[in-house]
């Protein structure tokens, strides 16, 4: 019998993504930083007693913003090229039976902030506001397998220059000074070109995109392979 299950989060997490566009593929693709705030239930200070003999965490998760459009048997994956699929069981893909993810972060150690232990984390690609269901210690004799295959002939991740122009760089200078990581997170977001994998032919594209990183609205094109920072504003 299928017995039915129900778990509840633990707590939420902040990050810089405030949308799901260009956010990662997997964790520690950026190093983007993220928070970890417990629902008062779980906000007891010894959840995390020994959790700084660990320098990485497995965060599972809930795809809560995707998770209402239900699940696929097989996905597309552009990164095999054209229509290729693969089974939801052979894939990362978001669109699951139980959507449920899980990432690899590095554990940057807990806070108590207004009496609240705060767990800091870094390496996400989670949505800011993403249902934390549990949160776990990497062991590497164990989840660290060297002769994994692991579908070699994917594509690899676009790696492309990053620059910011001239109307981009005061705007940068000036909102580190709230995000001192701002010219990494953008440079590292960007580099792997987060345009729909079939728009990655076009190497010269005129259309400007945006990304909304922290409070900020990022735009950028493509131009001549390379990647411009055009403009970087208040939301
Ligand atoms: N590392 C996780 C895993 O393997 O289970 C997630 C991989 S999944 C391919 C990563 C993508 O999930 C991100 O690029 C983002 O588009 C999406 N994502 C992240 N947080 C999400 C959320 N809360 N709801 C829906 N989609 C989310």
């Amino acid at each position: 019998m299928n017995t039915p299950f129900s778990f509840s989060a633990v707590g939420t997490i902040t990050t810089p993504f405030k949308q799901k566009f260009a956010i990662p593929r997997q964790p520690n693709l950026a190093r983007a930083k993220g928070q970890i705030h417990l629902y008062p239930d779980y906000a007891d200070p010894q959840v995390f007693k020994g959790i700084d003999g660990f320098s990485h965490l497995w965060l599972l998760f809930v795809f809560h913003q995707t998770m209402e459009r239900g699940w696929k048997p097989a996905i597309k994956a552009p990164r095999l090229g054209g229509n290729a699929t693969l089974g939801v069981f052979a894939s990362r893909s978001t669109h699951r039976p139980n959507p449920m993810g899980m990432s690899v972060v590095e554990n940057h150690g807990v806070k108590i902030i207004n009496g609240q232990p705060v767990l800091n984390v870094c390496g996400v690609d989670l949505l800011c506001g993403t249902p934390i269901i549990d949160i776990k210690p990497y062991i590497r004799y164990a989840d660290s397998i060297e002769a994994s295959d692991n579908l070699d002939h994917y594509a690899p991740i676009p790696h492309r220059p990053v620059s910011f122009s001239e109307q981009a760089l005061p705007q940068l200078h000036q909102h580190s000074q709230r995000h001192p990581d701002l010219a990494a997170l953008i440079t590292a977001v960007l580099q792997q070109d987060p345009r729909p994998a079939y728009r990655h032919k076009n190497l010269d594209d005129e259309k400007v995109y945006q990304v909304l990183l922290y409070d900020l609205d990022i735009a950028w094109q493509v131009r001549e392979s390379a990647i411009i920072v055009q403009a970087i504003e208040l939301v």
